[in-house]
């Protein structure tokens, strides 16, 4: 396994995609001070997961993105990938994965939200940190030594020590595995207290329930029982009701045949007394009629009677003449 090649992209002072190609075995970076030498070490560091701000010589993780300057705008995240030989045979031994170069990449967003890709594929930072595991390779392991770590080294503690051994020896794996499987087992003891408190609750819970199944059971009885009764009552109801129908029903077609002999009775009468009215209206008639020839007839009888009146006097005056005559 080696380093062959880093690739930045908007990271620190890398705002365009920068290639670094590390074809010799020996390869130093050369420039003058504040040229961006150190950000390339972060910008491997940072790839193995580092998540200290800090020691990335920023403020904030999201510091890390290209800042813009006077004549460039700011980037909008920073990547950074790193490309190693992993070809079978190698001294410096293989990452346990089935390709001949692997590409590790990290991007950050200025959300803050970071990724990470294995030879372009999606994962978390702890498959990148369980694939570098006792190669020496990752954040605090010995193949970075950036300035000033040397004489840190020298006067580190017994136990700062040993974690540099036991990454050298191939044990820091097992450790982390073995601190994770504690963990587990803590994770699962304290499930298992929780599961005891909750058997002992359900033990407590239990008798009660059983009294509720005991009481729910009657209910079912009863209720069953009380919808057969329900059903039987129906049906008696129904027949009830279907008799008291069928008696309506006849009663309703007497009824019927009644008010139809009634109808023809009194369409009868209704056209007697059409015939009676119109011997009315005839009679009537009549009646006029003989009024009219009634009228007529006095006043013939008034005119006879004035005429009669008239001859009596001629008659009486006749007389008188005649006697004066005498
Ligand atoms: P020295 O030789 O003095 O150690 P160096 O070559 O290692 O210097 P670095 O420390 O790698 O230089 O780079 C520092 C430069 O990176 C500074 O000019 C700083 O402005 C620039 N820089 C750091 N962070 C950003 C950022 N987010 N955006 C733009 N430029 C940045």
């Amino acid at each position: 396994m080696r380093l062959e090649k880093v690739i930045l992209d908007g990271f620190k002072s890398f705002a365009d995609k920068t290639e670094f190609v590390f074809s010799a075995a020996v390869t130093g970076i050369v420039g003058p001070n504040g040229c961006g030498k150190s950000n390339v070490v972060d910008a491997v560091k940072w790839v193995f997961g580092e998540q200290s701000a800090k020691s990335l010589r920023s403020g904030r993780m999201t510091d890390i993105i290209f800042s813009g300057n006077a004549s460039r705008k700011p980037a909008g995240c920073a990547e950074v990938s790193l490309f190693l030989s992993n070809t079978a045979g190698t001294e410096s031994g293989r990452l346990p994965i089935d390709a001949d170069e692997v590409q590790i990449t990290r991007r950050i967003y200025q959300s803050g939200d970071s990724e990470y890709r294995i030879n372009n594929k999606l994962c978390r930072l702890k498959d990148v940190r369980e694939l570098f595991m006792d190669t020496g390779v990752g954040v605090r392991a010995y193949s970075i030594i950036e300035q000033g770590q040397v004489e840190r080294l020298l006067s580190a503690s017994s136990v700062e020590r040993r974690v540099i051994f036991e990454e050298a020896a191939g044990i820091s794996k097992y450790k982390a595995h073995k601190e994770e499987a504690l963990r587990e087992l803590d994770r699962t003891e304290q499930n298992l207290l929780r599961l005891a408190d909750i058997v002992s609750e359900v033990a407590s819970r239990l008798r009660s329930v059983k009294l509720a199944a005991g009481k729910a059971r009657s209910y079912v009885q009863y209720t069953q029982r009380l919808k057969e009764l329900q059903v039987n009552y129906s049906l008696a109801e129904f027949d009830k009701i279907y008799k008291t129908a069928a008696q309506k029903k006849a009663a309703l077609d007497e009824a019927e045949k009644n008010f139809a002999v009634s109808a023809a009775e009194v369409a009868r009468h209704d056209a007697l007394l059409g015939e009676i009215g119109q011997q009315i209206i005839d009679t009537e008639n009549n009646i006029n009629c003989t009024d009219n020839s009634l009228v007529a007839v006095q006043s013939k009888i008034e005119q006879q009677m004035q005429r009669i009146e008239f001859l009596r006097t001629r008659i009486k005056e006749l007389e008188q003449r005649k006697a004066a005559a005498v």
